[in-house]
């Protein structure tokens, strides 16, 4: 059968950078070399014992069976509970849920886009948006950001025309940690505000995540007369320690267009997915509802090795700024490339150096060019500061030194 095997319709999509990196990784753990993966973005830290306790209850109580596509009430009315805690008025029946927020983009996606439609992204930007996009027939615009990492009104305004769709918003960011400020969500808002037809869908995960003094203000909130046109995407994957639960949850608008998209990702929901996992849909009511203290210890534990992170990183040669939120850092890495190493391979990309750290330094890093931003790597920190950071800036240090021509 050769290649008509498989189809033409994936042939486009690139596999996950990030997942790439658990390869090097996995290869390290396997031959025990002391490394240190700053690769994947997940917290370290377990779930709290009242989530495990809720997951096991729910095993306990036989809650195991198939649920309605969009889960269970109690669980879309504790979604709608987390919403209004920032001040979001979606009511459970405007909940979409998923398999994790990936799950749910991509419904978005299947329900929305028609072929050549436009989805407006920010560079840098999540590895998954794109293959996701390209696979229902869109196509994804970029929009180039400043050296603070965040684009402005007036690049977001060039990037529309008459296909722009979505604007994707994702803040704070993977991969920047960039986090904006209530005043620019309302200048990048006053944008749409001569754009009628677009629509904004958020990506808002890293919510928890804020190093800023203020709060973190969902899109919806910064621009309360937009809130019929935004659809905000959320979940609780990183700030609760559930990634591998895959829950994922968004509020549409109280509009015809809202119930459309509602009841349309339903729909694919019940065919291919057939429901979120049952027991996560107990344990994220769980989190929910239950106590949400340890988020503060863990913002400053974030806070802590950030600020580890960005010294190190630039004590190495590797300068970056403090990003605000998320757990990532972006330094650039533009006057390395064209260096030769010991054994005299010449770095021509964000990609070859990387791969020189991760061999040289065994600190594995994704390529900038990954997230549309070459001549830079990122590198996640949810990892210790002490075992971890201090000796994995120190021994990108050394790597570097080795360079000539740089
Ligand atoms: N959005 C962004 C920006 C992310 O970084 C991630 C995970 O890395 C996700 C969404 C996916 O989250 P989930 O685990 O809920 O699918």
């Amino acid at each position: 059968m050769g290649n008509s095997f498989l189809s033409k319709h994936v042939s486009g999509m690139p596999a996950s950078a990030t997942m790439a990196t658990a390869a090097i990784a996995a290869e390290y753990v396997k031959n025990q070399v002391v490394h240190y993966n700053w690769g994947l973005g997940e917290p370290d830290g377990g779930m709290q014992p009242h989530l495990r306790e809720a997951g096991q209850r729910a095993f306990a109580e036989g809650k195991t069976k198939y649920t309605p596509p969009n889960g269970i009430l109690p669980f879309r009315e504790a979604i709608s509970e987390f919403f209004s805690g920032f001040g979001l008025a979606y009511k459970p029946g405007a909940i979409i849920v998923g398999n994790g927020s990936k799950g749910v983009l991509f419904n978005i996606f299947l329900a929305t886009l028609n072929p050549g439609d436009e989805v407006i992204v920010p560079n840098p930007r999540w590895v998954s948006y794109e293959p996701m996009i390209i696979y229902v027939g869109g196509k994804m615009v970029t929009v180039e950001p400043g050296q603070d990492f965040k684009i402005t009104p007036a690049a977001l305004e060039a990037a529309i025309t008459d296909k722009t769709k979505w604007f994707l918003f994702n803040n704070p960011s993977n991969p920047s940690g960039a986090v904006y400020t209530l005043e620019e969500q309302k200048a990048l808002g006053e944008v749409f505000r001569q754009h009628p037809d677009v629509m904004i869908l958020t990506d808002e995960m890293y919510w928890s995540f804020n190093y800023t003094d203020q709060p973190f203000v969902p899109f919806a909130v910064a621009n309360p007369d937009l809130y019929d046109r935004v659809v905000t995407t959320n979940g609780l994957a990183k700030s609760h320690a559930m990634t591998g639960l895959r829950i994922g949850f968004a509020g549409a608008p109280n509009t015809p267009d809202g119930q459309g998209l509602v009841d349309t990702a339903n729909k694919i929901q019940g065919n291919i997915a057939g429901n979120p996992n049952t027991v996560s849909q107990w344990v994220t009511i769980a989190a929910i509802r239950g106590d949400q203290s340890f988020l503060n210890a863990q913002r400053e534990l974030f806070i802590d090795r950030r600020d580890a992170m960005v010294k190190g990183l630039n004590a190495a040669g590797l300068p970056c700024g403090t990003p605000d939120g998320a757990f990532y850092v972006m330094p650039n890495v533009a006057h390395l490339i064209g260096g030769r190493t010991p054994s005299g391979v010449t770095l021509v990309d964000d990609v070859a150096v990387t791969q020189f750290f991760a061999k040289e330094a065994k600190v594995i890093g994704v390529p900038g060019s990954a997230f549309g931003l070459p001549e830079t790597i990122r590198f996640a920190y949810p990892v210790d500061r002490d075992t971890n950071i201090i000796p994995g800036a120190w021994a990108l240090g050394e790597a570097v030194r080795k360079l000539e021509n740089v």
